[in-house]
Parts: C-alpha cells; sequence; structure tokens
C-alpha cells in the first residue's frame, strides 16, 4: 500500500469547487475584449474596498508592485531611509531598495514573527520617512504602537499585507488602517488569482489619485505623463477571477482558522518532545488568514526529511533573514541586532494549509508532524 499523501496548498480543489463561477467570468472578459483595464477591474476594486474596509483600492500586476507604488507615489526615494522588518520575504527590502531609498532593518518579536515594536524608535534618524511592517504568516503587526511611533516622528506607514488579506485587528481589517498597504494575488497567497497580480489600499485621496497615475506610466491623462510610472495594472481576467474567489473567501477564513485550532490542539505537549517546539501564537485581539501555519522546532531537516516520508510537504519561510542575503548583505548592511530574525530563520517550518483540506488530510498531517517530532529528536 502506497502512503497516502497530501499537497502543500491545493488550488485544484478550490478551483473545482468555484469552476463554474470562474469559467464564466473568464468567458465574458474573453467575449468583451475589454483585456486591459476592463469593468471587472474597477468591479473588483470596489469590492476589495469595501471587504477590508478601505476608502480606496487599486489593483495592480503584483504584491512588489503593490509595495513600489505607494513608496514612489510618497515620494520616498534616494538619501531616504524606511524602516522595516529583518524577516520576510525578500519582496519587502527590494521595493525599498528599487525606490532608491535605504532599508533599515529591525529584529522580530520571537512569538508573532512580526517586527518588534519596541526596537523601532531606537533605528529612526532624520532620514526615516516611514515604517513598513509586514503582517507575516497571516497575523496583522501592533499597527497602534506602530501608528503611535508614526505620528510622533511625523513619518508614514506602509503595510506589507502580502500574507494577510482579511486579517483582523481589534474591529478592523488588515490594509485598511495605514497610510497605504500592499497585497498580493499570487496564486498560493491566501486571496490568490491565476497568475501574479495585487492590490493597494489607502484612505487617502490625492495618494490615489498619484498611485494611480504611477500604475499607467505616471499618466495624467493619455500620453500625457506628469510623473515617473510603471506598468503596474492587473489584467482584466485576473480581477474576474478574484472577483469570483472573492464570493466565498470569508468561509475559507473561517476553514483555515478551523484547520489551525485542530493543529494546535492536537499539538499540545510536543514542547515536552522537543523543548524548542510552538505552535503558532495569534495575539488577542488578532485574527490569523493563515498565509502559513508555522512551527518552530529543534532538528528542523530530519523533521522536513521524516514528514516527506510521511507524504507530507512542508516548506521553511524563510530560511534567511533579508539582511543576511548575500546581495543585501554587500548592499545595505544591517546594524541592529537581529538575533531573533536569526534564530527564526534556523527554526521555523510551515504545514500544509489550505481552505479545502478534508479531515483526513488533517489527520495525516497531525500523525505525521506527531512522529516526526519523536523520531527527529530521538535520531539527534
Ligand atoms: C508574496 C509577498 C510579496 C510579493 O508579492 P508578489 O505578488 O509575489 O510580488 C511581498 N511581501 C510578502 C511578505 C510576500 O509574502
Amino acid at each position: 500500500m502506497s502512503t497516502p499523501s497530501v499537497p502543500f496548498i491545493d488550488l485544484k480543489s478550490q478551483y473545482v469547487a468555484l469552476k463554474s463561477n470562474i469559467d464564466s467570468r473568464i468567458q465574458k472578459v474573453l467575449d468583451s475584449g475589454a483585456y486591459i483595464n476592463g469593468p471587472e477591474v474597477t468591479e473588483l476594486e470596489q469590492k476589495l474596498a469595501a471587504h477590508t474596509g478601505s476608502k480606496h483600492c487599486l489593483a495592480v500586476s503584483s504584491g512588489t508592485d503593490a509595495l513600489l507604488i505607494p513608496l514612489m507615489a510618497l515620494g520616498i526615494g534616494p538619501g531616504d531611509e524606511v524602516i522595516t522588518t529583518a524577516f520576510s520575504f525578500i519582496a519587502t527590502a527590494e521595493t525599498i531598495v528599487l525606490a532608491g531609498a535605504k532599508p533599515v532593518f529591525v529584529d522580530i518579536d520571537k512569538k508573532t514573527f512580526n517586527i518588534d515594536t519596541t526596537k523601532i524608535e531606537k533605528a529612526i534618524t532624520a532620514k526615516t520617512k516611514a515604517i513598513m511592517p509586514v503582517s507575516l504568516y497571516g497575523q496583522v503587526s501592533d499597527l497602534e504602537e506602530i501608528n503611535a511611533l508614526a505620528k510622533k516622528h511625523n513619518l508614514f506607514v506602509i503595510e506589507d499585507t502580502a500574507q494577510s488579506y482579511g486579517a483582523g485587528y481589534k474591529n478592523k481589517k488588515s490594509g485598511s488602517m495605514t497610510t497605504a498597504a500592499g497585497t498580493s494575488f499570487y496564486p498560493a497567497k491566501p486571496l490568490g488569482c491565476y497568475g501574479d497580480g495585487g492590490a493597494i489600499f489607502t484612505n487617502d485621496d490625492k495618494l490615489q489619485i498619484a498611485m494611480k497615475e504611477i500604475r499607467e506610466h505616471g499618466s495624467e491623462k493619455r500620453y500625457f505623463h506628469t510623473r515617473l510610472g510603471v506598468n503596474g495594472r492587473l489584467d482584466t481576467i485576473q480581477c474576474a477571477i478574484l472577483l469570483a474567489k472573492l464570493e466565498r473567501y470569508d468561509w475559507e477564513v473561517e476553514q483555515r482558522n478551523h484547520i489551525a485550532s485542530k493543529f494546535n490542539e492536537a499539538f499540545i505537549g510536543l514542547d515536552k518532545v522537543d523543548s524548542q517546539f510552538s505552535t503558532p501564537f495569534v495575539k488577542s485581539g488578532n485574527k490569523s488568514v493563515w498565509a502559513q501555519y508555522t512551527l518552530t522546532l529543534t532538528h528542523r531537516e530530519n523533521f522536513q526529511k521524516k514528514m516527506q516520508e510521511f507524504g507530507v510537504p512542508t516548506t521553511v519561510h524563510y530560511p534567511m533573514t533579508m539582511p543576511d542575503q548575500p546581495w543585501y548583505k554587500e548592499n545595505t548592511p544591517c546594524q541592529a541586532d537581529i538575533t531573533q530574525s536569526r534564530w527564526a530563520a534556523n527554526h521555523v517550518i510551515s504545514l500544509p494549509m489550505f481552505p479545502d483540506m478534508t479531515e483526513q488530510q488533517a489527520q495525516i498531517i497531525i500523525d505525521a508532524v506527531k512522529k516526526s517530532v519523536e523520531l527527529s529528536m530521538k535520531e539527534s
């Protein structure tokens, strides 16, 4: 008998569940011929703005552009510094450098993996223009503290919500509480399209206009360019797909929370087997969308090998901090103590997480984790 296996993310079963809705929406775009800037773009922007509680939304070509465009629109560039976390996907730091500014890295909170707000003020200088917190793994950063610091020092805040679309923070939603926020619709993100995509959120009318112009080559009107811009539009077809997916997104978030609770409960006591073992910590007042369900443990490589033998794939998000990446080490050296970020880079591991996971699949994962933690401790 072959070992049953579980995918890391099952996008195909999600498609099957939404097939008729998605197919008919795609067909409508194909028939319309409005492949760029079609009516689905505005429809999606209005729905996403309403869903997050933001005044404005702008659909863009990727999560990376969703961070770069606000930086450009806010006039952040050479000579400026932007404070961000040391522990994220590289696009966070990359966009700061692409805008021409310098990323200033701050360590993370050991429990949430988000930027440690107690260490931000030390990193502020006369050159600091903005703070770019990342709401990692689906949980919103400590925005109340970050917004208070930004207000005190007259800084912008750009929330990287690539992993936290729809996440709750007190009574608000990720993306609605800062100067601007950028999310990603990369297929594996909580809300994903079928290619690259992203969106920007803001409550600021002027900033929205500037970002809209930058999205379209900096044009105020056709063939009249008052700003430096990019080609940052999101295809109409991707917007049509997202409109279908948005219809059951809140249900998906509940499913993800259900699976996460099941995992949390099943893993109680594993810290007695491995003292470094921990399940994800969600702060009270936060509602995670579980972009990742991420554990920490001691013998990661061995654990990962055992999990694979049990038919369960795992992924490390992320094996290196951003300032330790070769290009950044050389070009944007980090002065800060980033001990917690480095510890996380060496100990985190994410389990499969997707809304259509069956109870059997969840059980296969649970059994594999329990056995793999024990085996990997025993063998070392
Ligand atoms: C995925 C991701 C991005 C970039 O999004 P793309 O759509 O891939 O460009 C940025 N920041 C974080 C934290 C991400 O996870």
